[in-house]
């Protein structure tokens, strides 16, 4: 009997691993095994740990990786897979490969730090503390990558094959379409992945990558997402009220700090603040882009123009690349980082990581949090267990570097910039599927997002839906 096994994102957000095994029958017979996404937990402690843990099988015998994008909790878990003995293809859409090249290095070596870290002032029971993988796992990873263009068909094993679709929801973001033939029969099957924002929408502003997920699919069975499966997000338009929490920040000496992803989400940030300036919105003060990989990212996002909306074209025909903008500045170095520091004047921080679980966030909190001018604003989603999920939700202290740090800073969330698809989005792309599929697994969702998608497409659509659960195998029937 050839099944699917849940091995993250199923009672969360992170850690996105789908098994996919043709063939399990009574003989002991293993047929052909591809993991859908290799993704890092990240939040809550208990998940984390899960990073530690063996695969149920070993990781020699799976023979392909198809990840739907490059964000860590999809793509962040591959190099300690090849450091466990995988050598089979990682298949990518090109930008994908690409942004792997960036963000698998650095998360490598923030493990690293961290591991440095613990054995310096010996806090961990391990002795010495290990890093989950090195640069060096990292870039042994980053050689098994594949690139594939979106709809181009790939025969994995003789028995899966796949294509990729557009998923619209960051840069190379693809969804999988799979078809086995096992158990004597042929099946379809659509991964999601992240799923994007409804097709060129009023009320995605912002949008960098093409909009709308590929419509019209047909899976058998269908393994979606529902990060945003419990909301909706705000309709209006986000820019006149950011101008209007910079502007107000400014005035009283503040300085804007903004928790970001160092890839898209930050280049999409940066155009807004631009745009924003140049129709003297907002005051003309410093950004800076600290990140060790903000310019590594800048330019795979200008190399792949193919991928923008409309909106984005204009823009970049309009003011060109960010890395020659005035009084835009890139930290990449720790010395150009700890510059902004000394920055006695307003200015825009965007920084990673976005949910405030490491990097150099870290310190820009730590210094600024205290200041009550200053404002944090949050653009992203804030998994639960994060420092970011706490801040948002009004913690009046937070621990950074085992300090206790005061909130005294304003916080502010806009949600529009989400480059997830909320509720009705998610439900208006459903109705375009030509046909039910069989069975609809949900996934990569807070235990309560994933419950609320589940019975608004049972009750909405009379759809056959079931919620994955943890380590949970499901034959496909
Ligand atoms: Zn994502």
């Amino acid at each position: 009997m050839s099944y699917i096994q849940f091995l993250g994102a199923a009672g969360t957000v992170t850690g996105s691993k789908h098994l996919l095994n043709s063939v399990n029958d009574e003989t002991g017979r293993t047929g052909s095994q591809v993991l859908v996404d290799c993704g890092l937990f990240q939040g809550p402690k208990d998940w984390r740990e899960k990073n530690w843990q063996d695969l149920p099988m070993n990781a020699k015998e799976i023979d392909a990786v198809i990840l739907t994008h490059a964000h860590l909790d999809h793509c962040g878990w591959l190099p300690r897979l090849v450091s466990e003995g995988f050598k089979g293809p990682i298949y990518a859409t090109p930008p994908t490969v690409d942004l792997c090249g960036i963000v698998l290095p650095d998360s490598a070596y923030l493990q690293e730090e961290d591991a440095a870290f613990h054995n310096k002032v010996k806090s961990s029971k391990h002795e010495p503390a290990l890093p989950l993988y090195t640069v060096e796992d990292a870039e042994a990873a980053l050689q098994q990558l594949k690139p594939v263009a979106i709809g181009e068909n790939v025969q994995v094993t003789p028995d899966i094959s796949f294509r990729f679709v557009r998923s619209a929801h960051i840069l190379g973001a693809a969804m999988a379409e799979i078809t086995m033939r096992a158990d004597g029969h042929t099946r379809s099957l659509l991964f999601t992945g992240d799923i994007g924002r409804v097709r060129n929408s009023i009320i995605a502003p912002g949008k960098v990558v093409h909009s709308g997920p590929t419509e019209g699919e047909s899976p058998d069975v269908l393994v979606m997402e529902s990060t945003y499966g419990n909301r909706e997000h705000p309709h209006d338009d986000p820019r006149p009220e950011l101008a209007k929490l910079i502007r107000e920040t400014v005035k009283r000496g503040g300085s804007v700090i903004v928790p970001a992803f160092a890839v898209e989400r930050t280049q999409k940030f940066l155009f807004l603040l631009k745009e924003l300036m140049e129709q003297q919105q907002i005051p003309n003060v410093p950004v800076f882009a600290d990140s060790p990989m903000a310019i590594k990212a800048v330019e795979v996002f200008l190399k792949h123009t193919e991928e923008f909306s409309e909106e984005t074209k204009q823009l970049m025909a309009r003011y060109g690349s960010p890395m020659h903008w005035p009084n835009f500045h890139f930290a990449t170095t720790a010395e150009e980082s700890k510059k902004i520091n000394d920055c006695k004047y307003p200015c825009i921080i965007v920084s990673s990581n976005g949910m405030c679980m490491g990097g150099r966030i870290q310190h820009h909190l730590a210094l600024r949090l205290p200041d009550p001018r200053n404002l944090i604003l949050f653009i992203g989603f804030q998994a639960v267990g994060t420092r970011g999920r706490q801040i948002k939700e009004g913690a009046r202290e937070v621990k950074i570097y085992g300090n206790i740090i005061p909130v005294h800073a304003q916080v502010a969330a806009l949600e529009q910039f989400s480059d997830h698809a909320d509720t009705p989005e998610l439900l208006e792309w459903l109705r375009t599927f030509r046909k039910v599929p069989a069975i609809t697994h949900i996934v990569h969702g807070e235990p309560d997002a994933a419950q609320a998608l589940k019975t608004a497409i049972q009750g909405k659509m009379r759809w056959n839906v079931a919620i994955a659960s943890y380590k949970q195998k499901v034959a496909l029937q």
